[in-house]
C-alpha cells in the first residue's frame, strides 16, 4: 500500500501517517460558528478536510470523523474575551431568537456542503448538546490546579503547562507576562475562559447552571469535550484552517493535555486562507465571497471544488471571476468527456493509478493529481476505459462526475436554444458584453455553455 505523508503543524515536517487503532481514523474538524453565512473560505477548509477524508478511505482505512457546530455565544472578540455575543447580535439583527439563527445557518452550511460535495461526518455536533461535558473537562482542570477564577470567569492558567504553546511554537508568550498587554484579572496574556459568568443583571438568551454560577463556555472548550467524548483522548487528525493555530488549537492541546496527560492529537492539518488581495477573507474584515456570489457569477459548486483542487492546501488561493471561469471551462471539459462516453464497465489504467496514488500520498498534492486526471484524458486509452479511471479519482475529488447524465441536444428547453441562437449572434457579431449576458442567462435555466472549436457545447449545471 502506497504511504501516505502528511504535514504535521506539530512537527513542521511531513510525517508518514498511520492511524493509532486499526479499526478507524479518528479525525476532527473545527466547524463553523453558525450566526452568519459562511464564506467561501470557510468552504475551502471544509473541502480540504473532506479530501483528506476521501484519501484515507481511498487508502482502505475507515474513518470516524467528527465536526463541531458552534452555536453557543462567544463574543466577538475572543481573543481579549471582551466585545458582543455573536449569537445574540445575529438575533438582534434578524429579530429572531439566537436558537433560530444558529439552526438557519447551520442548515445553510450544510446545504452548501451537499452542493460542494462533501461526505457529511459521522456525526455533527453541537456546543449547545454538550455543556455537561464541557463542565465536567473543567472541574477536572479544576482538580488538577489548573484554573483559576476572576470576577468574570474561570481561567486556564498557561503558565502551569510546560508544553503550552508547542504547536504554534509560543514558548515565548510567557516571557510577555510582565509586558505592557491589558491582561485585566488574567495573570498571563495567554490565559483563556473556560467559563464565563453571565454578568449581573443581564438575561443572556444562551445561559447554563455550572458549579461556578451561571454562565456560558469559553471558546475553546468545546472542541476539546467534543472530540474526546467520540474520538478517545488521543485522536489521530485534528484539522482546521491556519488561522485557529496560535489560540484556538494551542488552547485545545493544552486544556486537553493538562485534563488527561496524554498526547491530544498525533497529527494537525491546517489548509491556508482564502485571500481577497494581500488580506485574509474574513466575516469581521467585511472582504467576504458566498456561495451565492459563485452562483449569481454564474458558476456552479463544481466549479469552485475544482478551482480548490488546482492550488495545494498549504497554499493561499485567490478566487476571481478569471480564475473561477478558467476552472469552470476544464471541469466542463472532463465532465462532457464522462457524459458522452459509454456507460460500460472499463479497466482502470493501473499505471495512471499509481501516478495519481503518489500525488495525493505526497501531502495530499491535489494540483499533481489533476494533472494525471487530464494525462488520462488525453491519453491513448479507450473511452470506457478513461471512464472508469477518472470515475476512480473522481472517488477522491469529489466533483461527483458519476452523476452527469448524458444530454441531447434535443432535451434542451426551447428557451435555451433560443438563447443560445442569440449567444451565437452576438459572438458573430463580437458583441462579448452581450454574448456573457446570455451565458448568466443560459445558466438561470440550468445549463452552462462552453465555446469550443466546434462552436457552443451546453452541459446540464449538477444541482
Ligand atoms: P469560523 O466560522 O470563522 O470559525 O471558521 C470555520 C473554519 O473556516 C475554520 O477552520 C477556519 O480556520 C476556516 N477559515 C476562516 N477563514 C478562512 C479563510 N479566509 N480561508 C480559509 N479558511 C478559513
Ligand atoms: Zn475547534
Amino acid at each position: 500500500m502506497t504511504e501516505l505523508n502528511l504535514f504535521n503543524t506539530l512537527s513542521r515536517s511531513k510525517e508518514i501517517f498511520k492511524p493509532l487503532k486499526k479499526s478507524a481514523v479518528t479525525l476532527y474538524n473545527c466547524g463553523p460558528t453558525v450566526y452568519h453565512d459562511q464564506h467561501i473560505g470557510n468552504f475551502r477548509t471544509a473541502m480540504t478536510v473532506d479530501i483528506l477524508k476521501r484519501t484515507l478511505l481511498h487508502f482502505g482505512y475507515q474513518v470516524k470523523h467528527i465536526t463541531n457546530i458552534t452555536d453557543v455565544g462567544h463574543l466577538t472578540d475572543d481573543v481579549g474575551g471582551t466585545g458582543e455575543d455573536k449569537m445574540e447580535v445575529g438575533a438582534r439583527r434578524e429579530g429572531v431568537s439566537a436558537r433560530a439563527v444558529a439552526r438557519k445557518y447551520e442548515k445553510l452550511y450544510k446545504a452548501d456542503l451537499t452542493l460542494l460535495g462533501n461526505i457529511p461526518p459521522f456525526k455533527w455536533t453541537r456546543a449547545t448538546e454538550h455543556i455537561d461535558e464541557q463542565i465536567a473537562l473543567i472541574k477536572k482542570l479544576e482538580r488538577k490546579g489548573y484554573t483559576y477564577r476572576t470576577s468574570d470567569g474561570i481561567y486556564f492558567d498557561s503558565v502551569r503547562d510546560t508544553d503550552y504553546g508547542k504547536l504554534a511554537g509560543l514558548k515565548s508568550m510567557k516571557l510577555r507576562a510582565g509586558a505592557r498587554v491589558d491582561v485585566g484579572e488574567k495573570k498571563n496574556p495567554s490565559d483563556f475562559a473556560l467559563w464565563k459568568f453571565a454578568a449581573a443583571g443581564v438575561k443572556r438568551q444562551m445561559e447554563w447552571p455550572s458549579p461556578w454560577g451561571v454562565g456560558f463556555p469559553g471558546w475553546h472548550i468545546e472542541c476539546s469535550a467534543m472530540a474526546m467524548k467520540y474520538l478517545g483522548e488521543t485522536i489521530d487528525i485534528h484539522a482546521g484552517g491556519i488561522d485557529l493555530i496560535p489560540v484556538h488549537h494551542t488552547n485545545e492541546i493544552a486544556q486537553s493535555e493538562c485534563a488527561t496527560g496524554k498526547l491530544f492529537v498525533r497529527f494537525w492539518v491546517h489548509g491556508a486562507f482564502v485571500i481577497e488581495g494581500e488580506e485574509k477573507m474574513s466575516k469581521s474584515k467585511g472582504n467576504v465571497k458566498t456561495m451565492e456570489w459563485i452562483t449569481a457569477e454564474g458558476f456552479s459548486p463544481q466549479d469552485y471544488r475544482y478551482l480548490t483542487l488546482q492550488t495545494h492546501y498549504r497554499k493561499e488561493l485567490s478566487v476571481t471571476i478569471e480564475s473561477l471561469r478558467a476552472a469552470q471551462v476544464a471541469y466542463n471539459q472532463i465532465a462532457e468527456f464522462i457524459r458522452n462516453a459509454p456507460r460500460r464497465a472499463g479497466v482502470v489504467n493501473k499505471e495512471k493509478m499509481a501516478a495519481f496514488d503518489c500525488a495525493i500520498a505526497d501531502d495530499l498534492n491535489m494540483p499533481r493529481a489533476i494533472a494525471v486526471l487530464w494525462d488520462v484524458l488525453r491519453g491513448s486509452d479507450t473511452a470506457v476505459n478513461k471512464r472508469a479511471t477518472i470515475l476512480a479519482f473522481d472517488e477522491v475529488f469529489g466533483l461527483q462526475l458519476k452523476r452527469l447524465k448524458k444530454d441531447s441536444a434535443d432535451a434542451l428547453p426551447d428557451v435555451v436554444k433560443k438563447l443560445l441562437i442569440d449567444r451565437n449572434n452576438a459572438r458573430a457579431n463580437k458583441n462579448w458584453a452581450a454574448s456573457d449576458h446570455l451565458r448568466s442567462e443560459i445558466r438561470t435555466h440550468g445549463f452552462d455553455v462552453m465555446d469550443t472549436p466546434e462552436g457552443q457545447s451546453v452541459v446540464r449545471v449538477l444541482y
